[in-house]
């Protein structure tokens, strides 16, 4: 049997088949015989999620081949692209195109259908997550179609599966609004915590992406603000924390270090409050914990389970090394951020049930009743996913 692990490897499994996906004719026979044999099936982009949205014991299928831009809409600044496109192979020939991504994460080692398929995001605060960026869909049912979902067409299926957790089909192609291409400035300091918190309203306003890392042993926050330029590139680009560069370039960490990662969305007007009440338990009860806290900014957007529906977010993150065990701490942080009215991300670790996940996302009946419509024999859900689901069969 062979394995599959996850970024972290904390999610390490034997599953019965691991299928490499060539073609979209081949996803929509496979989505259809899955459905027919009664087999689960959950479709892999990079692995990088801390849940275990992938772990299948039935069947996994690797959708990294089906990549690359298939077509570009240069009047919309819209591309179609192949769903497993890796995010970081995206630049360059959007770039070539004159487009590029309204806003990246903090990483681009995803693909692109898996991180959209958890409302992966950036910072910004007039800037949204990739999932909003998403403008159409091809997916591979379990009725053995290959359905195409957009605002126009099938535009009850666009609006849940924006954001899809992998549970409506074999994703093989996006379309993604996109604007045109754009130059950064990146400028970072380390500065004491005590001198940024007083600013934070006036750094978020001000620049076009703001965020810090703070560090709890030394008190210090790591800050980054980037913003537009029309100055050109400089190659070699500098290090992290002072590039000037093309979005995509400038966009991009590396972060090689494995840890495990706890973040909730909590309602903008209550970042620094939340922030204050994770220091404070930083300061005391979790002063073994080395890991910096990690600060950004979200616009409100539509999407049905986006952690920023209708409401602009602060994210924060908290993190712990993957030989530890991060149980306390976390359980102590979610008790924090659920105080603030915090969301899970998505891809990343809680501890919340599906009963609780309801009374926080406003639109969790009609996403899984658009879902439970399209796949009713559930053929792609795996176990964690039903145990989240509050609509049983
Ligand atoms: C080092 C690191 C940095 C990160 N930085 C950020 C960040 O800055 N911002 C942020 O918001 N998140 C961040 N994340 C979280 C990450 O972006 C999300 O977990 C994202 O979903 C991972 O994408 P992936 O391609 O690895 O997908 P996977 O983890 O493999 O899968 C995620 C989901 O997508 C589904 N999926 C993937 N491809 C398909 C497809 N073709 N069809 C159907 N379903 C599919 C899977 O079934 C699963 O449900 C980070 C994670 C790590 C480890």
């Amino acid at each position: 049997m062979p394995d599959w692990s996850n970024w972290s490897g904390r999610h390490r499994l034997r599953t019965q088949r691991l299928h490499f996906l060539r073609s979209e004719a081949d996803a929509v026979a496979l989505a259809a015989n899955a459905a027919r044999e009664g087999l689960r099936l959950r479709t892999a982009g990079a692995g990088h999620s801390h849940a275990p949205l992938v772990p299948c014991e039935d069947l996994i299928v690797d959708a990294q081949a089906l990549a690359g831009v298939i077509s570009v809409d240069n009047q919309n600044k819209r591309a179609w692209v192949g769903a497993g496109t890796c995010i970081h192979s995206l630049g360059a020939p959007l770039n070539a195109a004159g487009l590029g991504l309204h806003n990246q994460g903090d990483i681009d080692q995803q693909a692109i259908a898996g991180a959209t398929a958890t409302g992966t995001h950036g910072t910004g605060v007039a800037l949204r997550n990739l999932s909003s960026a998403v403008t159409g869909m091809r997916i591979a049912t379990a009725s053995g179609e290959l359905i195409t979902a957009t605002a126009d067409q099938n535009s009850e299926l666009w609006r849940a599966a924006r954001l899809h957790l992998g549970a409506f089909g074999i994703v093989t192609a996006l379309e993604l609004q996109l604007r045109a291409a754009y130059r950064l400035k990146e400028y970072s300091a380390r500065v004491s915590i005590d001198e940024v918190l007083p600013q934070v309203d006036t750094s978020i306003a001000h620049h076009r992406h703001f965020e810090f890392f703070w560090y709890p042993q030394n008190d210090v926050a790591f800050v980054k603000t980037i913003d537009e330029t029309a100055e050109p590139a400089v190659y070699p680009l500098a290090d992290e924390g002072s590039r000037l560069g093309w979005s995509h370039e400038v966009l991009p960490n590396h972060r090689p270090h494995k840890h495990t990662e706890m973040e909730y969305s909590v309602p903008a007007e209550h970042g620094v409050a939340c922030f204050n009440a994770l220091r404070e338990l930083l300061t005391t009860r979790h002063k073994d914990v080395a890991w910096p806290v990690e600060f950004r900014t979200l616009a409100a957007d539509d999407v049905w389970l986006s952690t920023a529906y209708e409401r602009p977010t602060v994210t924060l993150s908290v993190h712990q090394t993957t030989d530890a065990d991060e149980t306390g701490y976390y359980r102590d942080c979610e008790a924090i951020f659920r105080h603030y009215e915090g969301r899970p991300h998505w891809g990343k670790m809680h501890y919340l049930d599906g009963a609780t996940l309801r009374t926080i996302h406003p639109r969790w009946d009609d996403w899984w009743r658009v879902r439970n419509a399209i796949d009713p024999n559930r053929t792609f859900l795996n176990s964690y996913l039903e145990g989240l689901s509050t609509s049983r069969r």
